[in-house]
């Protein structure tokens, strides 16, 4: 049985493969002095052939060392400030609880008003957020950091559009599967909501997982993360927009991963109340 060789000792091979593939043919046996200056030669090829050696591990270290690099920056998945806040500015809301797009509704019976526009903040990735909830989610995301936690915000901003190509590719999912247009546009209407009705639209509403556990589905609430965020979204301003008793009123499925900017207030109010977003709303206007 072959051990498996070491790092140096297979380095020590190539080495002396490389000197015996640099010997001329019969020099094996009979080393005479004519065969002296060649060896000065042989020498200093085999010195260049080592700096070469020494040259080429090194470059591939630090190639292998840049991509680990990029490997780490592709999941890091806090947004970077990307913009100068200062600490003082970072403590206290600015938000007011009466800006009225706090408590924009925007769901299957209630579409995103026509010609709307957000107030854009890029994130890393080129993920889009409102300025109006960025703070807030900075500061939750760099708290939930703090507690050695990985949150992943894997969807924020979406255009009409974006959502209509996200709608269609879900119907024709479901009409892969032996249903027909009309029975597979309602149950992707369940699953991705029909264009211009997505709360992320708003450009308050965001998507985030575990990094451990990318997974959209209910098994989400199981992480880390997802405990963190449910005990401690509210603080921030976020609500837990399609909670798991609330389907009915929401008309969405189970969405432990997506959270809905309201602003401090009204998340600690609309969040002890126990009630969804469309309630709380209703019970305003009734
Ligand atoms: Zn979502």
């Amino acid at each position: 049985m072959r051990l498996p060789l070491s790092r140096s000792s297979r380095k020590k091979d190539r080495e002396f493969y490389m000197m015996e593939a640099l010997r001329a043919p019969g020099t094996h046996a009979k080393v005479s002095q004519k065969t002296r200056r060649p060896k000065r030669k042989l020498i200093l090829i085999l010195a260049l052939c080592l700096l070469l050696i020494v040259t080429f591990a090194a470059a591939r270290l630090h190639a292998r060392r840049s991509e680990e690099k990029e490997e780490d920056y592709a999941f890091d998945p806090l947004p970077e400030s990307e913009t100068d806040v200062s600490s003082e500015e970072e403590e206290k809301s600015t938000v007011s609880p009466d800006d009225p797009r706090l408590l924009m509704l925007v769901n299957a019976s209630t579409p995103l008003p026509e010609g709307y526009e957000i107030d854009p903040v890029v994130l890393r990735y080129g993920m889009v957020v409102d300025r109006l909830c960025y703070d807030d989610l900075q500061a939750m995301m760099d708290d939930c950091r703090a507690a050695g936690l990985k949150p992943l915000i894997c969807s924020a901003y979406r255009t009409v559009e974006k959502q209509q190509e996200l709608y269609e590719a879900k119907v024709t999912e479901f009409m892969l599967t032996g249903l027909s247009l009309a029975e597979a546009e309602e149950k992707a209407a369940a699953v991705v909501a029909y264009p211009g009705t997505s709360e992320h639209h708003t450009g308050l509403a965001l998507d985030i997982v575990d990094e451990t556990y990318q997974l959209l589905e209910p098994e989400q609430e199981r992480t880390a993360v997802s405990r963190w965020l449910t005990a401690h979204a509210w603080e921030y301003g976020f609500i837990i927009r399609y909670p798991v008793e609330k389907t009915r009123e929401t008309g969405i499925i189970y969405e432990p991963w997506h959270y809905r900017y309201v602003g401090r207030e009204l998340a600690k109010e609309i969040t002890e109340s126990g009630l969804c977003l469309e309630e709380y709303c209703s019970s305003l206007a009734g």
